[in-house]
């Protein structure tokens, strides 16, 4: 099996920016039409999907999102958090928050600190955590990744990590320990950009990042995670590369569920402006455009979005939301109940939280779209 990289040096680069401005909105209706009656697209279609003159039919592009989320999914909203488990980070990613170069309180919280945070989000049914950290294994290795699966497994039915990239082997004693999912965002597939926006640390390195997602699915991984982070580079470009990578990880690794993620830029410490920024519309026929590429996908977005918007993408195509989010270690815990010093209790978060809803209230405005909250959708014991 060739990696995805070379699956990337084999797409002619110079038609990726061309097609979707040559598409036409007859061939949308066509294309729009042939996957309704069951045709299935390749992840080449894309270009057409996120075409300008897709832009113009998106409304019925929506109908028929939302019509195939319906089918495949019935009206269900899996939900999960994140649990920012460490601020320490040595790359110097110039969109990011935790930036090794920014003057940020940094911390990493401890096994009974996160053991505390976790059970303050199971009290409120989240049962799908993300553990989440920067890259710093001399802060978060493997070893202490192990002891906190172990801590939190027979709590949570699924565990995830958001970390730094690692080898086949550490992914395997981390499955092994308890860890289900893997997330792990390309960022940008234009390889230029991808130099650009990481101007140092071991983030650097391009393949070794884009090879992460398929030594977690071959240690084992149940969940694979991918996403580009939207504001780098153009979307439609991104969304290009994003599809092929999903179909790679569809046809080559098909023990694992892929889902794909659509980030979009927040503020965060270090000021960064992205150069790309992604409207409200765009975001929405992106989100549209993967689930008439990718039926049976999760499609997931998080608290970077507003309220407004996250309600109004309920059932058009995102399977997944995560609620209540907090960015900074230790965010969950009531500081003072916890004697924590002023100077620990201030660490900073990597991006402003725009969607800011308690769990309880995220959840009741899925159930007043006629939609169910899934909080749990999988037991280790499936496996045996
Ligand atoms: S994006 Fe990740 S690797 Fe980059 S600075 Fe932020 S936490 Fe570190």
């Amino acid at each position: 099996m060739t990696p995805f990289y070379e699956t990337i040096r084999s797409l002619d680069g110079s038609r990726i920016k061309t097609d979707p401005q040559n598409a036409t909105t007859g061939q949308v209706k066509a294309l729009m039409g042939s996957i309704s009656s069951g045709d299935i697209p390749t992840p080449g279609d894309i270009a057409i999907l996120t075409s300008p003159a897709a832009a113009e039919v998106l409304a019925p592009m929506a109908q028929l999102a939302q019509a195939i989320t319906a089918r495949r999914f019935g009206k269900t909203i899996q939900m999960y958090a994140p649990l920012y488990i460490s601020n320490h980070c040595s790359n110097s990613c110039v969109y990011c928050g935790f930036n090794v170069h920014n003057k940020i309180n940094r911390r990493t919280s401890g096994r009974e600190e996160i053991l505390s945070e976790a059970r303050l989000l199971r009290n409120k049914h989240i049962s799908q955590l993300l553990l989440v950290s920067g890259e710093c294994p001399s802060q978060v290795g493997v070893e202490m990744l192990e002891g906190i699966a172990g801590d939190l497994k027979g709590m949570f039915p699924s565990l995830s990590i958001e970390i730094y990239p690692l080898d086949t082997p550490d992914y395997q004693r981390l499955y092994g320990a308890g860890i289900d999912g893997l997330a792990i965002y390309q960022e940008t597939y234009d390889q230029n950009i991808y130099s650009t926006v990481h101007p140092a640390g071991p983030k650097r390195d391009y393949q070794y990042r884009l090879g992460a997602p398929e030594r977690g699915a071959a240690a084992g991984f149940r969940q694979i995670g991918i996403g580009s982070l939207l504001g780098l580079n153009d979307w439609r470009v991104e969304s290009y590369y994003l599809a092929h990578h999903a179909a790679y990880l569809m046809k080559h690794h098909w023990k694992s569920q892929v889902s794909i993620s659509f980030p979009r830029l927040r503020p965060a410490a270090g000021g960064y402006r992205p150069e790309f920024p992604v409207s409200d519309r765009e975001l929405v026929q992106m989100i549209c455009a993967f689930r008439l590429i990718f039926p049976d996908a999760g499609l997931v977005l998080s608290t970077r979005e507003p309220a407004e918007l996250r309600d109004h993408l309920i059932g058009l195509g995102i399977t997944r939301m995560s609620a209540g989010s907090k960015t900074s270690p230790g965010g969950y815990l009531d500081k003072l109940d916890n004697n924590l010093d002023q100077q620990e209790a201030a660490a900073d978060g990597q991006f402003n939280v725009f969607d800011d809803r308690p769990v309880e209230a995220v959840a009741a405005s899925i159930r007043q779209k006629g939609y169910d909250t899934v909080w749990k959708d999988w037991d280790k014991g499936f496996e045996r």
